[in-house]
């Protein structure tokens, strides 16, 4: 594939894996997940495990994600954590605007602008995640929803600081569903996003900025879609949570 962009492989452990199990986990990855020249690896790890993962993975090309964060930068805020908070155990990611946070625990698109805004701020790389529901999808509302999503979610957000974000595409039928979007319709939706932030910042920025899909990916659906061209990587639930994670980032190689 002709780019000049590093392709990304996250992974979302969603609430899986204990502190032993995470770090009995990653000391099998390091050291077989791909070239650093050509891909970033990014985990995105429980709470609980994010300094352990850390500090197993410095000097690796392995980077630590938290799945969530607030944005507020302390006080009496119970149950939530801050970005200093992150950043003080050498994470570098935050994923936003998962569909699981949208739609267990209500995050509106407003509540992920701020999140953004203040990841931003505090020089942690947001994965921002959009998609459409299924019953979206059917009623001809894709374009629709992920439009609001993505200029809400971007409120504010300048052309200077558009390429320090990475943009997921999860359309949310194919979350955990067994259901992969075809390679031709994650496609549509990426080229959508990326005529949108055309539109909004300019060709030149829009270009340059890494848009992953997610949903379903395994190793056996991960080659068509990701020589798509406007998919620059993966966002992966369930496969992340097994060696297959290994063989999606050889894929890339
Ligand atoms: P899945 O999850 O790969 O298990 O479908 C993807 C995600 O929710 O990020």
């Amino acid at each position: 594939k002709l780019t000049e962009k590093k392709f990304i492989l996250a992974g979302n452990w969603k609430m899986n894996k204990n502190n032993s199990e995470a770090a009995a986990f990653v000391n099998k990855l390091i050291g077989k997940i791909g070239n650093e020249e050509k891909i970033d690896v990014i985990l995105g790890v429980p709470f609980t495990s994010l300094e352990k993962i850390a500090d197993i993975t410095s000097g690796t090309n392995i980077k630590v994600s938290s799945q969530n964060m607030y944005f507020e930068e302390s006080g009496a805020y119970t149950g939530e954590i801050s970005p200093d908070m992150l950043k003080d155990i050498n994470v570098t990611h935050v994923i936003l605007g998962h569909s699981e946070r949208r739609d267990i625990f209500g995050e509106t698109n407003e509540i992920i602008n701020k999140k953004i805004k203040k990841s931003l701020e505090k020089e942690l790389t947001p994965i921002f995640c959009v998609g459409e529901h299924l019953e979206e999808r059917e009623k001809g509302l894709i374009f629709n929803t992920i439009e609001k999503q993505i200029k809400e979610g971007l409120n504010e957000i300048e052309k200077d600081e558009i390429n320090k974000i990475i943009i997921a595409y999860e359309p949310v039928w194919a979350i955990g569903t067994g259901k992969v979007a075809t390679p031709a319709q994650a496609q549509e939706v990426h080229k959508y996003i990326r005529d949108l932030l055309s539109e909004m910042y300019g060709e030149e920025v829009a270009q340059k900025v890494t848009l992953l899909y997610g949903g379903s990916v395994k190793p056996s659906n991960y080659f068509g879609l990701f020589i798509q061209k406007d998919i620059d990587g993966g966002l992966v639930g369930g496969a992340s949570l097994k060696e297959d994670f290994i063989d999606l980032a050889n894929i890339m190689n």
